[in-house]
């Protein structure tokens, strides 16, 4: 049995959602949790969820993209409030890394780090677990705004980092979640035989698609077995017991 940690349910088009929703079973996938992107992403990633309760969601506003109006963010921070009861987690939230590489003037750092201050002042309020884009320098960012605010419910998507962020974030005992490019990234096989297991979880962020073996395919969970495998291969153990654990960690983490 598998959960994927993170996936973009919403940005896949009706014919893939469908296609995905409908081999779940078959597949052994017990749950999904579902990040939003934006205000109309989470009321979309909501009707997905009210119909099929195996989607968990979280709700958040992405950050490799512009900031909105502060009108903007307030109706998306009191529609969350009304959320809480059924929202899983505050999420996908975060920190522009890409969007700052690629952008020709420098980019304003400060309203992104404001922004997400309050996300994970929201988290802390809720108890809520904080699902994070927070790569590379800006890792060290969020983990001075979760230690401030003493938030230890992390979950650090697709992560990559250096090693002493990457030491810091398991004395602090966040989690990472590995893509399937394990199978092909030599970074992320180090990070992989690095971190310790019982703070692992496993994603697809879908419908990102992949290289390798999974070049031209589309994003779906199945693509996790692979991950499970390649992870078990660095880590030493078997596969069964390696996908035992990482159930195990997302249950955990997410309260399932
Ligand atoms: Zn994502």
């Amino acid at each position: 049995m598998i959960i994927d940690a993170h996936i973009h349910l919403d940005q896949y088009d009706e014919k893939e959602r469908v296609k995905i929703l409908s081999s779940l079973e078959e597949n052994h996938v017990e749950n999904l949790i579902a990040v939003s992107f934006d205000m109309e992403s989470c009321l979309k990633t909501q009707t997905l969820c009210l119909a099929d309760s195996r989607i968990k969601p979280a709700y958040g506003f992405h950050p490799e993209q512009d900031i909105p109006s502060f009108d903007l963010l307030d109706k998306l921070f009191s529609w969350m409030e009304q959320q809480v009861t059924n929202m899983i987690a505050v999420g996908e939230v975060g920190l522009p890394y890409y969007k700052k590489l690629e952008s020709k003037e420098p980019l304003q750092y400060k309203p992104y780090i404001d922004l997400l201050e309050r996300f994970i002042e929201f988290a802390s309020k809720w108890k809520k677990p904080i699902i994070l884009h927070a790569v590379y320098e800006d890792a060290a960012t969020v983990c001075d705004l979760l230690e401030k605010h003493g938030v230890s419910s992390a979950h650090f998507h697709w992560f990559k980092g250096d090693p002493a962020v990457v030491e810091r974030m398991i004395q602090n005992g966040y989690f990472i979640s590995i893509t399937p490019d394990v199978l092909y990234e030599e970074e992320i096989q180090e990070l992989v035989k690095k971190y310790p297991i019982e703070r692992m979880m496993v994603e697809t962020d879908g419908p990102w698609p992949f290289e390798g073996q999974f070049t031209g395919l589309v994003t779906e969970p199945k693509m996790i077995y692979y991950s499970i495998e390649k992870i078990a291969e660095l880590k030493n153990i078997t596969t069964e017991e390696t996908e035992r654990i990482l159930y195990e960690n997302t249950k955990m983490f997410y309260r399932l």
